[in-house]
Formats: structure tokens, sequence, C-alpha cells
């Protein structure tokens, strides 16, 4: 039972980034209905946990809710407790900086590379090595004093985080690794897929990302005890399911059987997905690099990007208007186009937050601009992108 592909917004709108729903959803979500299998509990949950857990290659995957109750459950099961430290990419969606936040932890927020925009590794080591010290049997803060417990790196828009140095040292210092990959599922590092390179990985499922259930997340690992304890926590932590006693406070996470049919139904097209996506970036790549003042989006030697949100860099002087003022143009001609975040060091949210040695993360703030770049996206569409930021370069 196929249904067509999800129809473009009126008016000739071109999206940033909708939803490709056109496989098995339809049919699975009526399956759940028709069986009335519809709450936490039922096959599509394990069927879509074993999936994402194979994409990545790991022993488990745990569904839940969103992403960000990943990060906040990812976080316990590190062991992260009231008052330590954990570091974290400041270039990034405020979700993991938050969830450090939700179980009592302070960030420690670190700087962008300059060619992949995505956390710095060097610094990162840097920071580890000579902003903390060894004492009392923990890695302290030389700064705030505090123990730090982990390292949270966030894989923006598609692309890997160097993880190498970052994983090397953790372990050297006896850190955990939580690797937030909601952004980038399906992309590798080093022929390794991203979400299998630390002690657990974070996934969304929300509706913007590459595969949605609607609002959804995951907790993949490989550790056999962490996975149990994940399903533990998600689920009130019940010790007793007829009794209904609890071992301790728990939370209530669990995603429903109806939205992992649903999650279950993108899964299978992954491949397909995966194929539009670096089409679509392919062609951007060639057809604005010749474009002067536009920086097309990288791709390192040793990374496979899942090229979820294509991104560029535009040069204010060179191609003759900032990144906003092409935004606001773009959108005056029916394109939608979108900065990124604003960096956790200067968000209100996060205020007193250490940044460390951050000197690139505000000017990739200043200049990105993320193109439309939906997995339906029609050649015609983006060929419409391309010409109009041609023609904008032109009118200065
Ligand atoms: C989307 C996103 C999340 C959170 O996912 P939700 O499912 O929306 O809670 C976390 N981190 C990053 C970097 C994201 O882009």
């Amino acid at each position: 039972m196929q249904s067509e592909p999800a129809s473009l917004p009126p008016d000739g709108i071109i999206p940033l980034s909708v939803p490709f729903i056109a496989g098995n959803e339809w049919a699975y979500v009526k399956n759940c209905l028709d069986t009335t299998w519809v709450s936490s509990l039922g096959i599509y949950v394990n069927r879509f946990e074993r999936m994402v857990a194979d994409i990545v290659g790991t022993k488990h995957g745990v569904a839940v809710v969103n992403g960000t109750a990943a990060l906040q459950i990812a976080l316990l099961l590190a062991g992260v407790e009231p008052d330590d430290e954990v570091v974290v990419s400041t270039l990034t969606f405020i979700a993991p900086v938050n969830a450090i936040r939700y179980v009592g932890a302070w960030p420690v927020l670190m700087d962008a590379d300059p060619i992949y925009w995505q956390m710095d590794a060097a610094k990162t080591v840097d920071f580890l090595e000579r902003g903390c010290s060894w004492r009392d049997g923990a890695l302290r803060n030389r700064t705030s004093g505090r123990r730090v417990r982990a390292v949270l790196p966030v894989h923006v828009l598609g692309h890997p985080v160097d993880m190498d140095p970052i994983t090397e040292a953790a372990s050297r210092f006896g850190l955990s690794v939580i690797e937030d990959a909601t952004e980038s599922l399906g992309a590798r590092y080093k022929e390794r897929p991203v979400g299998q390179l630390g002690d657990a990985a974070c996934l969304s499922f929300n509706g913007n990302k590459l595969f949605t259930t609607g609002g959804g997340g995951m907790i993949v690992t490989d550790h056999n005890d962490w996975a149990t304890r994940a399903a533990y926590l998600t689920a009130q932590a019940k010790d007793d399911p007829v009794e209904y006693e609890h071992g301790e406070i728990g939370y209530n996470l669990r995603l429903t059987n109806v939205l992992a049919a649903i999650g279950c139904a993108q899964i299978e097209q992954s491949k397909e997905f995966l194929a539009a996506k670096r089409r679509i970036a392919q062609r951007y790549n060639e057809a604005l690099s010749d474009i002067p003042g536009i920086t097309p989006m990288a791709e390192a030697a040793w990374a496979s990007s899942a090229w979820w949100m294509y991104t560029v860099l535009v040069d204010a002087v060179i191609y003759g208007s900032d990144s906003r003022s092409l935004l606001r143009q773009m959108s005056e001609s029916g394109v939608q186009c979108r900065p990124l975040w604003q960096p956790m060091h200067r968000s209100k949210a996060h205020v007193g937050a250490q940044a460390y040695r951050i000197e690139i993360a505000d000017q990739l703030h200043a200049r990105a601009l993320s193109l439309p770049c939906s997995v339906g996206l029609s050649e015609e569409d983006q060929g419409r992108v391309i010409t109009l930021l041609r023609e904008y370069a032109k009118a200065r």
C-alpha cells in the first residue's frame, strides 16, 4: 500500500527540508491501529531498534520519545552527576547542552574547526591535557575545579567530528564519550558508521531529520549494561511488572509502536535517502564552487557525510551581500534558507558556561546559510536555488 510522495507546500515555495513519506509508513501505521498495538510495546519498536542498531553497527538500540531525551538518559548512563562537567560543541542545536543541565552538570563549550565546522578535536584534547589536571582520582577542570566526566561531540549537519583524537584522550583520562549523532545517522568516520565510535550515541527522528517518526529518538550502544539500564530508566524503572514496584525514580520516555512503525518504513529506504542527499550535495558543490564568495560544504577525506543539512559560507565582501541579506532575498523569491544556530557561548540559556578558546564558531555563525535539501527536492527546484544564488551575486 504505497502512498503518493508528499507534495510541496503551496505557492511554489521551496522548503528548507521536509520529510519524504512514500514507502510503507501508511501500511505499518494501519497495522498498529488494526491490531491495537499502539503503545510503547510492539513489533515495530523492536524492529526499529534492530534496524537502526544495524545501520550504526551497535549491539543495542533503545528507542525513546526524542533525541533530547536520548541525550539526557545517555548522560545518566555515563555516570554524569550533578556538578560534573561535560565537554560539548558550542556550534550546535541547543539540545545536547540543555541535556547536560537536565542532569545537573555543566557544559564546557568547545570551538568548531574552520574547515568542517565540527567540534575542534585538537582544542578538545588541549583542554583535557592542559585545561585540566588529575586530582583525587579524577580529571578536574583547572578553572572551575569541577570533575570532568564525559565528552559529547556533536556531528553537525551530517558530517562527522574527527573522533580518533577525542576518543584516545577520553580513554586516557577515563571519560565516557557520548556521540550526538542526531544530525548524522548514515555518516561514516574512517569507514566506521557514526554512532559506534563512543560509549553510546544519541539519534533523533524529529520531523526535520533525515529519517523521521514525527518525533522520536534512540540510544545506541555496545555496552550490554547501558542498554539494559536505558530500557529500565525510560520505562519508569519498574522492577516488578505485576506488583508495580519501582527500584528508583525512572522516566516515561519510551517511543510508541505507531511512531516506530513510521521509523521502520523510513529506515527501509535509508540507502535511497542517503543517495538522494549525496546527489543534491554534489550538484550544489559543483554549481556553487565558482561563485565568488560562496564556500560550499566540505567533506573530509576521512569522512563520508550524510549531508543532512546542506550549508554554505557567504563572504559578505566578495559575494556582495551577507548571509542574512541573502536569506531575506531568497525568502522573497520563495526559497527557504536558514542560518546556523546561535553558538551556545552566546546563548542566554547558558550564560556563564565556560567557553574554551573559541575563535571560529562566531565567524561560521555569521556566514553560514543552509539551503533547501529535502530528500524529495526536484532537479528543477534545485536549479532555481542555484540560479538565484548566481543572480544575487551579480546584483551587487
Ligand atoms: C535535533 C537535534 C537534537 C534533538 O533531537 P529532538 O529529537 O528534536 O529532541 C539534539 N541534538 C542535535 C544536534 C539536533 O540537531
